[in-house]
């Protein structure tokens, strides 16, 4: 039997009850960032050899040093992709990390990876891929891209020998995010990047890039990247056609919908995504538009053989056993990561207890936000949209300000505890404009959270 240590008691006592007061805190103060000095002088050094005793540590966390860190679920935070992970999936964060289970094998970590199989069977038939299509957490949309930009180019170089050796090279378009030019930079591929009016890749454009490349350029072409819901727009890449020139060509098609792939749960925008059932891969991340805490990504692969073939890790310690049991899905083997955390158990626990009507309608609300927030734009005197809506963003200008005004009234909003809205930039048709940037997640933002934002850009 365990001594039972008071300590570690009156520690559970205390992360329990912060964690209950803050997920039922619908509208946790916003925090703003300090300077590393100020907090240090503040709260002193914490590591020491005796330690400093959890109550103290744990006191210094919630009252000084969470008060530095922005809540990405508070209603009002609309800047770059928010999020808003339900209570059943953070209570079920607490209990992965209880259950200490190792990710990678089924061997050890079996009755985990059934929880996370049963969530990506739900995400892979959103997507409409073939049967056999299947997938595995990640860490997130990057780690997510290089594991489906490395398989692509293993299958590339399996094609032939003359690949083999050969620096490769991947076609995507501005309005790709970031990730793919850096893990291009991690893989040594090089990018070759469509500049898409309105930042949005349709075949024919795929085709003349593709006509324009040099033979031996042709030749190294192993991936298309198209992005299913760009990060500053919401836009989604025409991936019908994206998908037919990628078949005629022989080149892996693959689609990066990290924040908008939550939306494939939408009907009422589903059908923006026809094509998505002809990729090879695709990113998904849940913690944007799946109401999971940070962090969980997920890769989809068409042919699962490939990705192993890619990712599959051999070594002497690495040997399973061969029991019946023992056998079975082994996510290391899908992407670059070995031990590895189930990132995908808060999900579906959230899945299993809300169903996926729930998701679906609190997909549909931060669509339907979007749509209410254009119009409440449009409405407004001083203010214009930019374009129309598309998925969960928002993008308008407020008239007559300038790159100074946006950033002044982003720091003015953020430091009063009001919200986080930051600009952003377009290309219009006088070069790149600084404008105002909405992303909806959190479907518990209300109608009145719009209007006190517009507010203060009178
Ligand atoms: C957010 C995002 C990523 C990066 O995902 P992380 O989870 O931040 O690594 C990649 N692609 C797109 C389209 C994204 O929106």
């Amino acid at each position: 039997m365990h001594k039972i240590d008071i300590d570690l008691v009156e520690m559970t006592l205390d992360v329990m009850k912060y964690t209950i007061d803050r997920i039922s805190n619908v509208t946790p103060e916003l925090g703003v960032p300090r300077k590393e000095e100020d907090l240090f002088e503040e709260i002193g050094e914490t590591i020491t050899p005796k330690g400093i005793g959890g109550e103290v540590a744990f006191n210094m966390f919630r009252d000084v040093l969470v008060k530095a860190t922005v809540p990405i679920d508070h209603p009002r935070h609309l800047a770059f992709v928010p999020a808003a992970p339900t209570r059943a999936a953070i209570m079920f964060d607490l209990v992965t990390s209880a259950s200490s289970i190792h990710g990678a094998y089924w061997m050890e970590g079996a009755g985990g990876i059934f929880c996370e199989n049963q969530a990506m069977k739900w995400l892979v038939s959103l997507t409409g891929l073939p049967k056999d299509s299947f997938g595995v957490f990640t860490s997130g949309g990057t780690a997510a891209n290089l594991s489906a930009m490395v398989a692509a180019r293993e299958a590339w170089r399996k094609k032939s020998s003359d690949n083999i050796g050969v620096r490769a090279l991947l076609l995507t378009s501005n309005g790709a995010h970031s990730s793919i030019q850096a893990m291009a930079k991690v893989m040594d591929a090089d990018v070759v990047m469509i500049d898409c009016q309105d930042e949005n890749l349709r075949g024919h454009a795929l085709e003349s890039a593709i006509e324009e490349l040099e033979e031996k350029d042709r030749k190294r072409l192993f991936a298309v990247v198209a992005t299913g819901g760009t990060t500053n727009a919401g836009i989604i890449d025409e991936l019908d056609s994206i998908a037919k020139v990628c078949q005629r060509e022989d080149i892996w098609f693959h689609v990066d919908a990290a924040y908008g792939g939550g939306a494939l749960a939408a009907p009422s925008v589903r059908h923006l995504f026809n094509g998505i059932e002809q990729a090879d891969s695709i990113t998904i991340d849940p913690h944007k538009w799946l109401f999971s805490p940070y962090d969980c990504g997920a890769v989809i692969y068409k042919n699962m053989a490939l990705a192993a073939e890619a990712h599959s890790q051999k070594g002497s310690y690495l040997e399973i056993f061969k029991e019946p049991g023992a056998e079975g899905f082994n996510p290391a083997d899908y992407q670059i990561q070995l031990t590895r955390r189930l990132r995908g158990m808060p999900l579906w626990f959230s899945l299993a207890m809300h169903g996926t009507d729930k998701y679906r309608d609190s997909i549909e609300r931060g669509i339907e936000l979007a749509q209410i927030a254009a119009k409440k734009i449009e409405e407004a005197d001083n203010l214009e949209l930019v374009r129309p809506a598309s998925l969960s963003v928002v993008l308008f200008r407020r008239k007559g300000w300038t790159a100074e005004d946006y950033r002044d009234w982003t720091y003015r909003n953020h430091k009063s505890g009001l919200a986080l809205v930051t600009p952003t930039k377009w290309k219009g048709e006088s070069g790149y404009e600084t404008i105002s940037r909405f992303c909806f997640i959190n479907p518990e933002t209300t109608e009145e959270d719009i209007d006190v934002i517009l507010a203060t850009m009178n």
